[in-house]
């Protein structure tokens, strides 16, 4: 066991990404029996007194990580966030005989726009392609429809490391918004939201697992022509047990819900610690005069996923065989967009950044 750990390298990947040390070894303790009940949580029903908790405390804890008013429902779904990209229109496009506003920040912003179009009429409110997906818009550049059926947003675009600051101004619109790769890195006002989807193997959980968070008037809504598996209203009624639900993956969101209520101290905490671990990463980004070029303008970087690009592809491929020879895996960029991308999420330690900045200024040659 103790090799094991010594084996654990620094893992920056996007996803499925890095868990707290702790939840794997809490899960670890209990996968052969759980206390009191001598089953395994792989092997345990869904509708066990046990798995009953797990769910209810798993709500618990994001209603108070994040404040939820209690005018919202918490579900859990399977089919990622793709799904939900479909989802999201089905339920709240399909016979609202609106169009859906979306602010088109990077891949997964278009690719949800895409998804929607299938289904009804969406417009892009706003379009960063024209400059790469290397910012996020002012709200004065925002082209929003007052009787759109609701805006979308992607809070973190995980490819391109463009994070929003605050949610934009959408006035009475509901604003629906993908938060698969920073969901419980801060604090959110909760009422500016209508629907919040995020995916956990990013920063919440594994992979199998989607939370979704919902505003009662908004299910009020939704169309009854629906297939009961996508209907949003069949999973808050049924307390998603609508079916058999990935009974492992949310067992471990409860384990990071805790860790981040017990352990760290809440999102306002978590929030100060992404900060820290994100800004040394940019600061020498910043101090490399060229050598490293960050994708993201300043003000639009990710607390999450930093990108940056080195000179040319051989001295980037260099970069991440060394870093690999340190322990320092999973840097190189999305298929899509070349360069490096560190991810470094909640569960990435504080000794995971310092190490991956040093190396950096080491290998810039930075005094
Ligand atoms: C990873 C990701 C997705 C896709 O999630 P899946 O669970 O693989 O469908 C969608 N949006 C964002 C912002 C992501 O980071």
């Amino acid at each position: 066991m103790l090799n094991r750990m010594q084996d654990r390298v620094y893992n920056f990947s996007p996803g499925p990404a890095v868990l707290p040390l702790k939840v794997l070894q809490e899960a670890q303790r209990d996968l052969l029996s759980l206390p009191g009940v001598g089953i395994s949580p792989l092997e345990i029903s869904h509708r066990s007194p046990w798995f009953d908790g797990v769910l209810n405390e798993t709500e618990a804890n994001l209603r108070r990580l994040l404040s939820i008013p209690d005018n919202y429902r918490i579900v859990f779904m399977q089919g990622g966030s793709r799904l939900q990209f479909s989802l999201v229109a089905m339920n709240l496009l399909r016979g609202a005989g609106r169009s859906a506003d979306y602010l088109v920040t990077g891949t997964w912003g278009q690719m949800a726009m895409q998804e929607a179009a299938r289904e009804g009429t969406a417009r892009a409110a706003w379009h960063g392609k024209p400059h790469n997906f290397d910012r996020l818009p002012a709200d004065r550049e925002l082209d929003l429809d007052p009787k759109a059926a609701y805006v979308h947003i992607t809070s973190n675009e995980t490819i391109q490391g463009v994070q929003f600051a605050r949610e934009p101004e959408v006035g009475g619109v509901p604003l629906v918004c993908d938060a698969s790769s920073d969901f419980l890195c801060r604090p959110l006002p909760m009422e500016h939201y209508g629907l919040i989807y995020a995916c956990a193997q990013k920063n919440a959980g594994p992979a199998g697992v989607t939370v979704v968070i919902i505003r009662d008037d908004l299910l009020e809504s939704i169309d009854d022509g629906l297939p009961t598996m996508l209907d949003y209203r069949a999973y808050v009624k049924e307390k998603s047990l609508l079916n058999t639900p990935p009974v492992f993956a949310v067992y471990l969101v409860m384990l990071v819900t805790r860790w981040l209520l017990d352990d760290v101290g809440g999102l306002a905490k978590m929030h100060e610690i992404n900060r820290r671990k994100s800004q040394m990463l940019y600061e020498v980004i910043d101090q490399s005069q060229g050598f490293y070029r960050g994708h993201a303008q300043p003000e639009s970087r990710s607390l999450m996923n930093v990108t940056f690009r080195l000179p040319d592809d051989a001295t980037q491929d260099q970069f991440v065989k060394q870093a690999k020879a340190r322990g320092l895996v999973e840097l190189k960029g999305h298929r899509s967009v070349g360069g490096i991308r560190a991810s470094v999420y909640n569960a990435m330690p504080m000794e995971g950044a310092e190490k991956l900045r040093d190396f950096m200024r080491e290998f810039a040659k930075i005094k």
